[in-house]
């Protein structure tokens, strides 16, 4: 047994993996106890990284035109495409496209070949969809990138108010932190900012449900307040800000009359969370991708650091403005300078100083002196014709990006397209001249940064599988084909100290961002190395920790700034309602990794548009139909959720499904191609559409062991099961052969047996194959949505003798006496909403924590426990009626 201290590659809280390889190379995960992030904790998506570690559809050799090629052949190949693009068409023809995936190390190397060598500012990257705007919205307040606080400053606020965010889900372990901080210190008050009630509104004291778009009006009619009230800390912003009056007079134009106006709250709820924050010093306000994610998502970032900077609520215990990332490493990225308008090491394009000593330090002379093209502008570029050669690393933009088939067009516009991935079974890939199979999570060696700034280690257990490569030794060898000095030694530790280095030059008497006692590290000393937060200056002064508590700044003079609010312009295209997309809690982004496992995906087995009830019976939607959520730009097919948890007139779709799994499920194929004018950050929030019921006649519902025939299915939703896969499919045609529909699902010939039963009451259909006793496949068919234990039947499949409950099976539940789970909830214990239900009916659990001590749900990582609650009070409020 060998035990390695690792890092999640998920999300942006960064939490600490002990990975165990057994001698026969079984892999086994835990939280790392000693990992500052999570102190042991796990969510549902860490727990289950063991699971993902298959090779089925691991990419394990080069590929060119579709053919296997060599490493030489594809790398010599690469090199001379793009340096045959920049010899005839400028440096600025060719582009990186990169990933909040990438380890600190790779990206470090990506940024310098193209911005140091090739010349040109064309590398993006995904984390311009995470958190641009809040890099926009620090700088312009702070002057440089910083995040003052740290994850504790959560647990010792006594009013944390998480605006745009729903941590329940995206980063469940910080959310687990701060509920363990709740419950030890009841009067911490919890207040969420959001349009849609999602968990983590379940679990706070307070849920504003704001219009969307109108976070830039609540928090200008809080700093009015904070001024009218006398709660404004007039020394600090005397002494340390600059800006304040211009400010103050945008806030008092909106006050609390334009707040009411604009978010839909009544005057007494905005009131009530005002006074809240006025009388509250220690306050943390935790914004995410609902902030970020906007047309005018800078602006709403300073509007949210304004009200911290007037009352001097930065960088002190318990009181900080917390930006928290989606990624695992878009802090890295921004550290190396990996978006089109930085340079590296937090340093500057405009900026002659930094470029002076960027260039002194590589060795060049021609550092672009303007920003490159930023990612929606990038893929227009492409679809253009301007950008000949393009390398995309560990990225999906095919399904990421707004105006997703934009996208695919632009892809198949561009002459030469180089994917580096793990997988060739990706959107994007599918368009790649040339594949080249990178090394997977476990397989490589660097570091990442979290949301708090803490730099921790990703350690290698595993040897990567056939030809894969670390994405570092990818873009070095790339670099030294095409004849560029600098990329001779690719060793993650070389190239770390390199980047601390270059960090210390830049910054040590400029900015916080400074490595420099990291600089010198021995090989050995990285390869142990402690997680660690910046900024960690060679003379050991300013250890990590808070940043700003003393009320300076990095602008020039050392004030922090206040920015008054540009008004946003209503530039979104028509459509009956506002479309918000984000995550749902088992899955990441594009679902590569996380649909690999059946109990990620049994959560959440398809994609979904939730939408008022409201709204739903004036379209004739009704639960469990299908829908399409269309635009100018796409459209999409998903199954309806009938909630209130959405405000009429908006509805929410996940951002995860792809062309893999859905036969049209990419929901950033509907959103608007709009952007932050400042930051570039798409607004994959608060786009337009319409919906409508999708005229299916058909639905079904399948279980198979081998994976599922879904040509001619008009809507389908794969996912895996323990034992094959189940289906969700519909069709649109007046009349169909059942069985024939069946047979072609399960790859069946018409000869073979199939045990068949139909009910011309109500027109549905039922099918099982059986062979050598065990079940191999079941199909539902009917003219409505199937009504089938969706669990149960994924549970009999490889069922065989008396286990197989076949009479049960066809009528699509298991029967008097017989479990039936339901849809899970708790992933990590398997345990579904019925069995919860029961529980709570039977009066055995009438807590959560004692469906913790009995059934086990929620008392691993905890991620469902605020769906554990919503079910409890549901159920006992049933209870109690009846
Ligand atoms: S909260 Fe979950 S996904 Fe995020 S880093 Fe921790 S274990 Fe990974």
């Amino acid at each position: 047994m060998t035990v390695t201290r690792t890092t999640c590659p998920y999300c942006g809280v960064g939490c600490g993996v002990i990975a165990r390889t057994a001698a026969d190379g079984s892999v086994s995960v835990a939280g790392d106890p000693a990992h500052p992030a999570n102190f042991g904790r796990l969510c549902a998506k860490g727990s289950a990284l063991a699971e993902t570690l298959g090779l089925d559809d691991r990419l394990l050799h080069p590929v060119i035109a579709g053919q296997r090629a060599t490493w030489d052949e594809a790398l010599d190949l690469v090199a001379e495409r793009f340096r045959s693009a920049v010899a005839e068409h400028g440096p600025d023809s060719v582009a990186f496209y990169v990933s909040g995936q990438l380890l600190t190390e790779d990206y470090y190397l990506a940024n310098k070949l193209m911005k140091g060598f090739i010349g040109s500012a064309n590398i993006d990257t995904n984390s311009r969809l995470c958190m641009a705007s809040a890099v926009a919205g620090h700088k312009r307040a702070f002057g440089t990138d910083t995040v003052p606080g740290t994850y504790e400053d959560l647990e010792i606020a006594d009013l944390v108010v998480l605006t745009g965010s729903n941590l329940a889900w995206c980063h469940p372990v910080l959310h687990q932190r701060l509920m363990a901080a709740k419950a030890e210190r009841p009067e911490l008050t919890i207040v969420v900012v959001d349009p849609r009630r999602t968990a983590t509104a379940d679990a706070a004291d307070l849920h504003l449900a704001i219009q969307p778009g109108s976070d830039v009006a609540l928090f200008s009619g809080l700093l009015a307040h904070l001024d009218r009230t006398g709660a404004v800390d007039r020394a600090f912003v005397a002494e340390h800000t600059d800006g304040f009056e211009d400010a103050l007079a945008a806030a008092r134009a909106i006050g609390l009359a334009g707040a009411v106006a604009a978010t839909g709250l009544t005057e007494r709820e905005i009131s009530g969370f005002y006074d809240l924050f006025a009388r509250t010093s220690r306050t943390v306000t935790v914004f995410s991708q609902g902030i970020n994610q906007a047309a005018d998502g800078t602006d709403r970032v300073n509007a949210v650091i304004n009200c911290h900077l007037a009352t001097g609520r930065i960088g002190r215990p318990g009181a900080s403005p917390f930006s928290i990332t989606g990624q695992p490493n878009a802090m890295g990225g921004r550290e190396v300078g990996g978006l089109a308008n930085q340079l590296a090491a937090h340093g500057a394009l405009d900026d002659e100083e930094d470029r002076a000593r960027v260039q002194a330090f590589w060795g060049v002379s021609h550092l672009p002196k303007k920003p490159g093209l930023k990612a929606v502008d990038l893929f227009t570029a492409m679809r253009d014709g301007r950008i000949k050669a393009l390398l995309v690393m560990a990225t999906n933009p095919a399904d990421s990006l707004p105006d997703a088939d934009g996208v695919v067009e632009a892809l198949k516009a561009c002459p030469f397209v180089v994917v580096a991935d793990v997988t060739a079974e990706t959107d994007t890939a599918a368009h790649a001249d040339v594949l080249l199979p990178a090394a997977a999570w476990g397989e490589k060696n660097g570091t990442v940064t979290n949301s708090e700034r803490r730099i921790s280690r990703q350690r290698a257990f595993l040897e990567p599988p056939g030809e894969a490569r670390p994405d570092g030794w990818i873009l070095s060898e790339i670099g030294r084909r095409m004849g560029y000095p600098g990329f001779d030694e690719s060793s993650p530790a070389a190239v770390f100290r390199e980047h601390a280095v270059l960090s210390h030059r830049l910054n040590a008497d400029r900015r916080d961002f400074d490595l420099g006692g990291l600089a010198t590290l021995s090989d050995a000393a990285y390869d142990g190395l402690e997680p660690v937060q910046w900024p960690v200056r060679a003379d050991g002064s300013a250890p990590g920790g808070r940043l700003m508590g003393d009320g300076r700044s990095y602008r020039a003079g050392g004030r922090l700034r206040f920015v008054a609010p540009a008004t946003a312009q209503a530039r979104t295209p028509s459509g009956r309602f506002v479309l918000n997309t984000g995550r749902i809690r088992d899955q990441w982004h594009t679902m590569t990794r996380t649909s690999k496992t059946p109990r990620l995906m049994g959560h959440i087995a398809e994609p979904f548009c939730q939408i008022h009830p409201a709204d739903a019976l004036s379209l004739g939607i009704e639960p469990a139909c299908l829908v399409t959520v269309s635009s100018p730009y796409g459209t999409v097919v998903v199954r309806a959720q009938v909630t209130d948890g959405v405000l009429p007139g908006n509805v929410f779709v996940p951002m995860h499904w792809t062309d893999r799994l859905t036969a049209r499920g990419r929901v950033d194929s509907v959103v608007a191609p709009l952007v932050d004018p400042i930051s570039g950050q798409p607004a994959l929030k608060g786009g337009r559409c319409d919906v409508a019921r999708f005229p299916a006649t058909v639905f079904g519902f399948a279980v198979t062991i081998h994976k599922p025939a879904r040509e001619g299915l008009d809507y389908f939703a794969l996912a895996p099961a323990k034992k094959g896969f189940r289906l969700e499919f519909a069709a649109v045609s007046g009349a169909v052969d059942a069985e024939a529909l069946a047979r072609r699902i399960l790859g069946m010939s018409s000869s073979e047996p199939l045990i068949a039963v139909a009910d011309a009451s109500t027109g549905s259909h039922r099918f099982a194959a059986v062979s050598h006793g065990r079940l191999m496949g079941a199909v539902w068919i009917g003219p409505e949505p199937v009504a089938v234990s969706r669990a149960f039947a994924a549970e009999q499949l490889g069922v065989g003798g008396p286990d197989l409950l076949l009479a049960g099976l066809l009528a699509g539940r298991p029967g008097a006496g017989r479990a039936d789970g339901g849809a899970v909830v708790c992933s990590c214990f398997d345990v579904g909403v019925k069995t919860i239900e029961e529980a709570v009916r039977a009066g055995t659990c009438l807590s959560v924590d004692e469906i913790g001590r009995h059934l086990k749900a929620g008392s691993n990582c905890g991620s469902c426990r605020p769906e554990i609650k919503r079910i409890l009070d549901t159920t006992k409020n049933c209870l109690q009626t009846v």
